[in-house]
């Protein structure tokens, strides 16, 4: 320790306070552990226009639930995902999903980040240090704990902690610092996103366009607007951001397709627009001596099926079971803890994962044959009342949850 304060003991420092480092820090602290949370921001996601926007599945808002915090996000917004429309513009065959077929409020909730991110702040004061702006800059792992320097506004800090979680993103620094590699690849598509208004509103209900340049979600906000996220090739994505408003709307309109627009009725007005690289990227171990991986920094997939925060967040409520065991603050850093957590994540990510990358390739093709299988598959899931039950579950994330109970 050459420069700064001295050093400071915590059983868990969490790297990253968007929504997963969060919710883990404040499920963590009412287990008893001693957290610090560190985020590079003063403010993680401040207000934005467009906002950034996410769907939280049924599942994720019971466990926002169990933490006291649901009702506080209800309250500052939210939007209700009732039914889900699936559609292939141009084609007749469409699939529509209802919350009353698995007797839930709702199949998801459409969410602005700083609003879930607010109430999860606000409970964790007085429980958890918060260390912010700062990054960390070197991580040394010993034998039974590890030692992070911390570069922050008041000059070097030095931190002993058990156990180091890395919760910072798709770039996660944590993740480099530790030399865990990832696998994937760039979806060579950008996610344009907007805040768009329809003469007939959305009356509860999700859009979800399959086109073979990517998928497009209309998602249902608060205030009867919706949120877009259009996936297009970088060519088209550039000119979608160069156009006006009207012309972005007129080519969203062309988009959707009639079936579509006869729902909601005609585009009236946009937001800015804004854009993000979609790739795919998973890290090849989420768990490493000491050390442990969550959310986006241990796995960055597509937002066509609007799962990433969702599978983040049982990374959160496996983390926080295994850590609940008896005897586990004794030995925090121990592989026995760190790799069972790594080894029950393993599945849902593969599960996600594939399923998200098989639904973008079956759509992406523009074979006849492929096509045709397309829209008999779209047919066969409207009228197969088990295959839409499975969809169900998935979209509203209970499938996932009842896997993890078993
Ligand atoms: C266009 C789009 C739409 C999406 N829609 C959905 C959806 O509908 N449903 C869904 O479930 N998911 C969706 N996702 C995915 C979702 O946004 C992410 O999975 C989720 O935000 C990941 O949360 P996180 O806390 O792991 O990471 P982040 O939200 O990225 O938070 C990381 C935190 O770490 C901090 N940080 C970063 N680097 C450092 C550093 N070096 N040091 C300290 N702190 C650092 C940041 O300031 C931030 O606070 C979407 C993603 C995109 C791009």
């Amino acid at each position: 320790m050459s420069e700064g304060k001295q050093l400071k003991h915590y059983d868990i420092a969490i790297v990253g306070a968007g929504v997963i480092g969060s919710a883990l820090a404040l499920q963590l602290s009412r287990s008893g552990y001693a957290v610090a949370l560190i985020d590079a921001l003063e403010e993680a996601f401040p207000a934005t226009n467009p906002e950034r926007v996410i769907a939280l599945s049924e599942g994720s808002a019971q466990f926002l639930q169990s933490l006291g915090v649901w009702e506080s996000i209800l309250g500052l917004g939210a939007g209700w995902i009732k039914d889900i429309y699936v559609c292939e513009p141009g084609q007749p065959a469409v699939v529509d999903m209802s919350h009353t077929e698995i007797n839930a409020e709702a199949l998801g909730y459409v969410l602005e980040i700083r609003h879930v991110l607010k109430p999860l702040h606000d409970a964790l004061v007085g429980h958890v240090d918060f260390i912010c702006p700062a990054r960390v800059s070197q991580i040394h792992k010993q034998e039974s704990h590890v030692q992070i320097t911390l570069d922050s506004a008041s000059g070097l800090q030095h931190l002993q902690v058990g156990l180091l979680v890395g919760a910072d993103g798709t770039n996660s620094q944590i993740r480099n610092l530790a030399k865990m590699t990832t696998l994937g690849w760039d979806h060579n598509r950008l996610g344009i996103v907007a805040s768009v208004a329809s003469s007939q509103g959305h009356g509860d209900v999700a859009y979800e366009c399959f086109r073979e340049e990517g998928p497009l979600a209309l998602l249902p906000l608060a205030d009867g607007r919706f949120s877009l996220v259009w996936s297009v090739a970088p060519k088209h994505g550039v000119q979608l951001m160069d156009m006006s408003e009207t012309e972005f709307l007129s080519a969203l309109a062309d988009e959707v397709g009639e079936s579509v627009i006869k729902r909601i009725g005609s585009l009236e007005r946009s937001s800015p627009r804004a854009v993000f690289p979609l790739e795919l990227r998973i890290a090849k171990s989420f768990a490493q001596n000491g050390i442990v991986l969550v959310g986006n920094a241990a796995h960055t997939i597509h937002p066509i099926a609007g799962q990433g925060m969702n599978l983040g967040l049982r990374d959160v409520m496996v983390l926080a079971d295994v850590l609940s065991k008896p005897r586990a603050k004794d030995k925090l850093n121990s592989p026995l803890l760190t790799d069972a957590y790594a080894e029950r994540r393993r599945l849902d990510t593969a599960a996600v994962a594939t399923f998200t990358e098989g639904t973008l390739h079956a759509f992406s093709s523009p074979l006849l044959p492929t096509k045709w299988l397309r829209g008999v598959g779209l047919s066969v899931t409207q009228s197969t009342p088990a295959l839409k039950q499975i969809l169900l579950q998935q979209a509203s994330g209970l499938g996932q949850q009842q896997r993890m109970q078993r």
